[in-house]
């Protein structure tokens, strides 16, 4: 059966000190769900964070990283280099991404092929604009976004895929999609997963939502029986607010 999943996306948040602040924080707290727990924090911090979370089940994953093997790539990092410090898990596809450095649905495609290549797990990002959900295409986007970056895969590569929807408008802005607008979608996305490869594939994809989860409002959206987990951004950056996430399944 499909795994529950709470993942923190750091983004371009926390130096060195305040990594290890956190962590320690992070330490600290009960774990008293059955969701799998993620940290990604910057590159610069995914040793230190390795490092400090091996004995615990908090696993450190990665919030990017390029197609390329290696070579002449200024500024990015590859599979190899993340697989090289230990770290099995990457991001990919955050609408962040997408929007300020032109991460397209091919390049995307690319990405999720070297992550598998070097068998790696992927939290395969998508969500629709505002002006998509305004004008009715909300499925439509979702849908383009999946089937350009994953439908070339063959239904074994599924297993290390986990999919995280995130609409745009409600990241970082406080606005939550509605416990069933986000049920509404995450049931679309098992569907189209399904029609394409079959039920084993939609019924076993863990499907995250993201965009403003906290405390607040977890557990309701945790209920919906399609919503497997979640990609939390700002309340990721408090270990309270985490782990009342974590827990609120
Ligand atoms: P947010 O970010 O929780 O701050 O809205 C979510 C995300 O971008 O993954």
């Amino acid at each position: 059966m499909r795994q529950n999943i709470v993942a923190g996306n750091w983004k371009m948040n926390n130096d060195l000190a305040q990594t290890e602040t956190l962590i320690t924080a992070l330490k600290e707290q009960q774990h008293t769900s059955n969701a799998e727990v993620m940290i990604a924090p910057p590159f610069t911090n995914l040793w230190n964070a390795f490092e400090a979370l091996r004995q615990s089940d908090i696993e450190v994953i990665a919030q990017n990283m390029h197609f390329a093997e290696n070579g002449a790539y200024t500024g990015e990092i590859s599979a190899g280099m993340l697989k090289s410090i230990g770290i099995q898990t990457v991001i990919l596809g955050h609408s962040e991404r997408r929007a300020y450095f032109n991460e397209e649905d091919a390049i995307l495609a690319k990405k999720v092929d070297a992550a598998l290549a070097n068998d790696m797990r992927i939290i395969f990002c998508f969500g629709e604009e505002l002006a998509d959900r305004k004008s009715g295409n909300e499925e439509a986007v979702v849908e383009r976004q999946i089937r350009k970056a994953l439908f070339h895969l063959e239904s074994i590569a599924f297993k290390n895929i986990v999919l995280a929807y995130e609409p745009v408008w409600a990241i970082g802005t406080g606005e939550t999609a509605s416990p069933e607008q986000a049920q509404d979608m995450h049931q679309f996305i098992r569907k189209t997963l399904s029609n394409k490869y079959g039920n084993g594939v939609g019924d076993n994809m863990s499907i995250l939502y993201g965009g403003s989860v906290k405390p607040s409002n977890a557990k309701e959206i945790f209920s919906k029986p399609d919503v497997d987990g979640g990609l939390i951004g700002g309340a990721a950056l408090n270990a309270e607010d985490f782990y009342a996430i974590v827990n609120a399944f």
